[in-house]
């Protein structure tokens, strides 16, 4: 069973595009019980995929509240028709079935004064990422940059810091990934709950804006809270290039056990980024998955299953009300 900590299939979907990634049908066969579903609001200009290294993408322009809600109000129209079970609860996930939490990925359709907080709970929204690479409201995110330190701008707003009080209050879980370090040490500093990295990798193996330094590593391992591995080939390679056919499974392994090696096996966790990134062909898709594990479990023995969905399930139970 593998639950995993995000995918962008609601995207695809919305936009009228075949999955790449996520096929639900053969999700199932591969063991795959659901996870992180990410909403998110695709800036006007999307980056793309990343040049060849060194490169710098400028910081993507933010977008207007009003757009943001309408367009999340579609996204998660769109998560409702698939199907699959939604979570407000980890007795919702099961063998055989796919659950979905439904994750907004950037905080835009939350409005600055968190007045519709409140509402998109009561929807069923139980995750946050307090922002996608952009300003809002509330925090920066990380431009994509190769070789880059993710220290890139200011912390939380007062929003923000406001923003992390309100989901502690109603247990919605506050996501780092895509957020810069200032914001994350001031989340880390204010958070009563365990701190998440849906899908981000070791900056010490590859040196993108948007994996996480060992700091980073270390607290998150102090906070009981855990690192979904992304299987992004920008996000894995040392060298940080996109080069699918050249990039094996092994890159997915190697960030594990340098995870495992800094943080220890409770705090580690899969986070594929399907449908949203470049991955390894070797893995192909959901249907690879059992691959993974295999290769995880000759290194990992029963304890595969820690990586494979356990810890996620421990963090939602710490997190979720
Ligand atoms: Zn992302």
């Amino acid at each position: 069973m593998v639950i995993d900590g995000h995918n962008d299939l609601v995207l695809r979907r919305w936009r009228g595009e075949q999955a790449r990634h996520v096929d639900l049908d053969a999700a199932r066969d591969a063991g795959f019980a659901g996870g992180f579903f990410a909403l998110y609001v695709p800036s006007p200009s999307p980056p793309g995929d990343p040049p060849d290294p060194p490169y710098a993408v400028p910081l993507a322009e933010p977008i207007d509240h009003e757009d943001a809600a309408r367009v999340a109000g579609e996204l998660y129209d769109v998560l409702c028709a698939l199907p699959v079970r939604r979570a407000t609860s980890v007795t919702d996930f099961a063998e055989g079935e796919i659950t979905a939490i439904a994750h907004l990925e950037g905080a835009e359709a939350i409005a600055p004064d968190l007045s519709n907080l409140g509402d998109w709970y009561a929807r069923g929204v139980r995750s946050i990422g307090v922002v996608w690479s952009r300003p809002n409201a509330f925090a920066e995110g990380v431009p994509f940059r190769f070789p880059g330190d993710p220290d890139t701008g200011p912390g939380l707003t007062e929003a923000g810091r406001a923003l992390v009080r309100g989901c502690n209050e109603l247990g919605i879980l506050l996501d780092v990934s895509h957020l810069n370090e200032r914001g994350f040490w001031d989340l880390a500093a204010l958070t009563d709950r365990p701190l998440v990295a849906t899908h981000s990798n070791a900056h010490a193996l590859c040196a993108s804006t948007r994996n996480l330094t060992d700091r980073q590593l270390d607290a998150i391992r102090d906070s009981g809270g855990v690192v979904g591995v992304n299987f992004a080939v920008s996000f894995l390679r040392e060298d940080g290039l996109v080069r699918p056919a050249d990039t094996g499974i092994d890159a997915i392994v190697r960030h594990v056990d340098y995870l495992v090696d800094r943080m220890g096996i409770d705090h580690v966790a899969l986070g594929s980024d399907f449908d949203g990134a470049v991955i390894p062909a070797e893995l192909g898709g959901v249907a690879g998955l059992p691959r993974l594990l295999a290769a995880l479990s000759q290194r990992y023995d029963d304890a595969v299953a820690k990586i494979s969905h356990e810890n996620w399930l421990r963090v939602l139970a710490a997190t979720w009300r």
